[in-house]
């Protein structure tokens, strides 16, 4: 899955208006941030089988550490903890570690049966939405959407690059769905690590539209 781990990011800046963009969408994502990194170490494999799925040609062969369900857990136990000590909000830290976990089960929701439960020998699990073009278009669009719809409803621009920063960025997110689906397979595995790792450019970049953009609720009530 891929704009409705953004979608996650987008949606639950509701539950918290204190969070800053970054921080969710790095929560959201955080496994997949972890995962290049792991592949370029040699430490989780994937490779590229056109065909494998209707709407991805990655095989992920192993990814234990960054996307079983135990270390998920811990994942995101360690991210609420990072944020409990940085900020001091309890109810952001604990926001922050169930956004992280909420990957996992996105996740589980459209791969193949590849997402082990823990490392080491493990049952593999995963309902294939993938399979289904119209399927996935719904969930993954519906998350998106969702999202988008809840962000702007309990954020508005400050000025320009509120809304232009915004905007290009949900722009960006739709271009880079569309061709990861209808485009030609990535060359290599280590191509996919190195676009994934492209991926921190997008944590930066909403981080700058959160400082561009403040929160509508006041004295606790929207407006
Ligand atoms: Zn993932």
């Amino acid at each position: 899955m891929f704009i409705g781990h953004f979608g996650i990011g987008l949606g639950v800046k509701a539950l918290d208006q204190r969070i800053s963009l970054g921080t969710l969408f790095l929560a959201a994502q955080f496994v997949d941030l972890l995962w290049p990194s792991l592949l370029l170490l040699g430490v989780e494999t994937v490779e590229i089988e056109p065909g494998i799925t209707k709407l991805t040609p990655l095989n992920f062969v192993s990814y234990p550490i960054s996307h079983s369900l135990l270390m998920t857990i811990v994942w995101g136990l360690l991210f609420g903890l990072t944020y409990w000590q940085l900020r001091k909000n309890l109810k952001g830290a604990l926001i922050l570690g169930l956004c992280v976990l909420t990957h996992w089960f996105l996740d589980f929701v459209v791969h193949r049966p590849d997402l082990p439960l823990h490392p080491g020998e493990s049952l593999m699990v995963g309902l294939g939405l993938w399979n289904s073009v119209a399927g996935t278009l719904v969930v993954e669009g519906l998350l998106f959407v969702i999202g988008i719809l809840v962000y702007l409803r309990v954020t508005k621009a400050k000025n320009r690059a509120g809304v232009l920063g915004f905007w290009g960025l949900i722009a960006f997110l739709t271009v880079i769905t569309i061709s990861n689906f209808v485009g030609p397979p990535p060359p290599s595995a280590t191509a996919v690590a190195w676009v994934s790792q492209a991926q921190w450019i997008l944590i930066i970049w909403a981080y700058w539209i959160d400082m561009n953009r403040q929160t509508r609720v006041a004295n606790g009530t929207l407006n």
